[in-house]
């Protein structure tokens, strides 16, 4: 059987979670979460970085950090994680769903502004598969209006948008490392905050609403609670084991393209039997997080599943609309939503991991294109 993902481990995991064990500080932010830190900030040029539990988690302390109350509209795709919107909805916002571009499922950038009002506070843009959003359009919109830009790049660590880090252009950047994503820890997070006026008080949050950061900097004699925040630190144990895959992010992130390139030269073919392949515009890159298809239809892509399921190659479907989903149905404005529900119905995910070989990518091609003739 041919899994739809496994994680990959690069050798030194097990030896730095041993060395965070024994060093007798096990607790977050000690020397692993500082590497980490440092090597995120080095590499991306984020201006802070707080490694968090998950990426919800990151999203949870952007949404307390933009100041989101009950009332406030947020903008964001229909067609993403639950997450994108349960921070948001966590402090009392309305999420405002924005339809997906008809050939690939970003949040379609010329529908923003027309649902920008009074009460907008955020947009925050989803870049799927690790492809950009157009940043430049999204920008101008968050200057013009005087909105926050909260960029959910979960799957976008070492993507690039016009050269620069997916992460790191909006005020704050949310990335994750769950076992399904390119650099993992099993469950992890991180929190960019690129707006210097808002690195202070995510420190506070980060740390249960207290100046303990400052404290330990020798910057303030005592610390106490001086805000709202939560636990939203990871252990060092994670932090350990997500350093040791950072060490190899260049690796890991070559061995995925070839993966990516392989499955598009084998398939590019089915474009003339209707079927489409990922759509990378030119402002963006491509850092081969997940390679996925369109199939015509709900049908088709069902029978596609099923097929690959018989001949043991477990491809996936995911994100159901989350303005149809039963949670939001009944709150949702009745904008119909074409294009992501299009992908709901017919968007469906190859199997993609380090360890899947090219004899490998080149079978499930060959099934795949049996299937679709
Ligand atoms: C994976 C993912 C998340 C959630 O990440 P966790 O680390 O599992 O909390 C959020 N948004 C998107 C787009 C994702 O792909």
């Amino acid at each position: 059987m041919i899994p739809f993902n496994k994680p990959f481990l690069t050798g030194n995991e097990t030896k730095y979670i041993t060395e965070a064990v024994l060093s007798g500080k096990i607790s977050g932010n000690g020397m692993y979460t500082k590497k980490c830190h440092e090597f995120f900030s080095a590499k991306y040029g984020f201006h802070k970085c707080l490694l968090t539990t998950s990426c919800t988690d990151a999203l949870e302390m952007a949404a307390i950090l933009a100041d989101i109350k009950q009332g406030d509209e947020v903008i964001i795709p229909s067609y993403t994680f639950v997450s994108t919107a349960i921070a948001f909805i966590r402090q009392g916002a309305t999420i405002i769903f924005a339809d997906s571009h008809s050939d690939q499922p970003n949040i379609d950038e010329d529908l923003i502004e027309g649902l920008i009002t009074e009460r907008t506070k955020a947009i925050v843009p989803v870049h799927y598969a690790g492809v950009a959003c157009d940043m430049d359009k999204i920008m101008g919109l968050a200057q013009k209006y005087n909105l926050l830009v909260i960029e959910d790049a979960a799957q976008a660590i070492d993507s690039y948008y016009k050269g620069k880090p997916l992460g790191s252009i909006g005020h704050l950047g949310c990335f994750s490392f769950h076992e399904t994503k390119n650099v993992i820890a099993g469950e992890g997070g991180l929190l960019a905050i690129n707006d210097p006026s808002l690195a202070k008080r995510s420190e506070i949050l980060w740390e249960k609403g207290t100046n303990r950061a400052e404290f330990f900097r020798g910057e303030i004699n005592k610390y106490g609670w001086v805000d709202i925040g939560s636990s939203f630190l990871p252990s060092e144990i994670i932090a350990a084991f997500l350093y040791a895959q950072l060490e190899n992010i260049e690796a890991i992130q070559q061995k995925r393209k070839s993966i990516w390139d392989r499955y598009y030269g084998n398939l590019s073919s089915l474009r003339e039997k209707g079927v489409q392949l990922p759509t990378i515009p030119d402002y963006a890159t491509n850092n081969a997080h997940m390679f996925y298809l369109i199939c015509q239809s709900l049908d088709q892509r069902n029978a596609l599943i099923s097929y690959l399921k018989e001949k043991e190659i477990l491809p996936v479907f995911h994100y159901q609309s989350l303005h149809a989903s039963d949670y939001y149905k009944d709150k949702h404005d009745g904008r119909v939503l074409t294009n992501s529900d299009n992908f709901s119905d017919t968007l469906v995910r190859l199997p993609f991991y380090f360890e899947l070989t090219l004899e490998e990518v080149d079978r499930i091609s060959q099934h795949i294109l049996e299937f679709i003739s």
